[in-house]
């Protein structure tokens, strides 16, 4: 295959001699410590956190590290370490769609932009959608990305064009491979229900001891999937125990749909299918009433929120504070390029509390703190994996920040996390380290070089307008 120019995406090579990723996992235990750690909310002088295997093993004072401990030990000096931020909802290819259908409308833009141009791209196009929103979101910060992958022309090569550009670059992947039948999409997008459960279940398998590719079923949405496909998706989801991703009440017309089909709200109608669980991510989630809020929280159905992306598409606020009140997990995601023109989710935290603020004309309701836990610790657990956090038994994804840049200033030391969710900029990233391998140093990717992504960007535009 052409599209994996940097190394192999062949799950069936792992560990023997596939380059990077056997000293990854076989290496010796590091120590890794700055001026501080800042996880969970707390400031952490004196830390220093043990790594092997790509896991943290464990937190030590500094001082107290052994002359042998302290021989392995990587001090950052001036600066703060922080868990890797976790992206829960993307659609990589997007990225290539930027500046194309922007200050369009709903319908204009999924038909002129998203549908004209999905039905084009090959797996190479593919590959460098993903090779260019997964670097941006390395020099952003981001260690792990869910991406919503739905061009799948019933099999799984695409799917493993983009799993090939994740671990091309080292970014952690979980693919949430889309289920979708709705016949109003481009035929590439579409499988019958038995055809998509196979291939989902064949690229869960395929991928079961990758420890960095994670697949997930994905039934697309409400309108994209049919009552089937989305039970089939939540069995799929209960036999693997993972969670399972669905688009819920995005724009106000789907609510509408529902009502008027089903009389149930979309929550009400997921409800009665019985696939609200505490294993489904709703992604959205923007038209909610309050019984729709409690009967979520009830059942333990998480949030992945995107509020750039909601912005821009004008599709409206999610009541996030009182999902937060009502004990709902919620992450955070940049979702497609197209929606959203920027994947940070450094971004996202801070427009995430704005968005609060001006909705409830109070500037109580949202706190850098929990925006913080949204953009780290909970995006690990809408993904169902231990990501986010500094502690023992956690991926040793983390991004170090230079105290000294001017984004970060004043007084680093003492609003650091506010400063994190309110101001700092992606320069102020020294490095960004992925399973303890370290994949962005002083600003620039290690693994494939800024010019090399942005030439291949650059020749796939070529062609795809060629073919249009
Ligand atoms: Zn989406």
């Amino acid at each position: 295959m052409s599209w994996s120019f940097f190394g192999s995406s062949d799950p069936d090579r792992m560990g023997e001699g596939d380059g990077g990723f056997e000293s990854l996992f076989m290496g010796e235990s590091r120590w890794y410590s700055a001026e501080f750690l800042y996880t969970d909310n707390q400031r952490l002088p004196d830390t220093a956190f043990e790594v092997q295997g790509g896991v943290i093993l464990q937190r030590k004072p500094i001082s107290a590290l052994s002359d042998e401990e302290s021989a392995k030990l990587v001090h950052y000096s001036g600066c703060a370490i922080t868990p890797g931020f976790v992206n829960s909802h993307n659609h990589s290819f997007q990225s290539l769609l930027k500046g194309i259908c922007d200050d369009a409308d709903f319908f204009t833009w999924r038909d002129d932009g998203l549908y004209k141009y999905a039905r084009l791209m090959t797996a190479d196009d593919l590959y460098a959608g993903a090779m260019f929103a997964f670097a941006e979101m390395l020099k952003c910060g981001i260690t792990t990305v869910c991406d919503f992958f739905y061009i799948n022309d019933q099999a799984n090569d695409n799917a493993k064009a983009i799993i090939a550009a994740a671990r091309d670059l080292g970014i952690r992947l979980t693919m949430a491979r889309t289920l979708y039948d709705w016949d109003g999409a481009p035929d590439r997008f579409i499988e019958s229900v038995d055809v998509a459960v196979a291939n989902t279940q064949a690229l869960m398998d395929d991928y079961a001891n990758d420890p960095l590719v994670h697949v997930v079923p994905a039934p697309h949405s409400l309108h994209g999937a049919s009552e089937a496909l989305i039970k089939a998706g939540c069995e799929l989801s209960a036999a693997y125990h993972r969670p399972f991703h669905m688009h819920i009440a995005e724009g106000q017309y789907e609510r509408q749909m529902m009502l008027d089909k089903h009389g149930l709200t979309p929550i009400q109608y997921l409800d009665k299918l019985g696939v609200l669980t505490d294993r489904l991510v709703g992604i959205h989630c923007v038209w909610l009433d309050d019984t729709d809020i409690d009967r979520m929280a009830g059942a333990g159905t998480k949030l992945s929120y995107n509020p750039s992306s909601n912005m821009a598409l004008g599709d409206g606020v999610t009541k996030i504070r009182q999902m937060l009140d009502a004990g709902i997990t919620i992450s955070l995601g940049t979702d497609g390029g197209s929606s959203n023109n920027r994947a940070s989710i450094i971004e996202e935290m801070r427009m995430c509390n704005l968005l609060q603020k001006v909705v409830l004309c109070d500037a109580t309701q949202s706190t850098a703190e929990e925006a913080f836990l949204m953009g780290t610790r909970h995006g690990g657990t809408n993904l169902g994996l231990p990501l986010g956090s500094l502690s023992a038994q956690h991926a040793a994804d983390f991004v170090v920040f230079n105290l000294d840049d001017l984004s970060l200033q004043p007084d680093p030391q003492l609003h650091f996390g506010k400063h994190v969710v309110y101001a700092v900029q992606p320069e102020a990233i020294d490095a960004v380290y992925v399973a303890g391998q370290r994949i962005v140093e002083r600003g620039h990717i290690v693994t494939v070089p800024d010019t090399v992504v942005v030439d291949l960007v650059k020749t796939t535009m070529n062609g795809m307008r060629e073919r249009l």
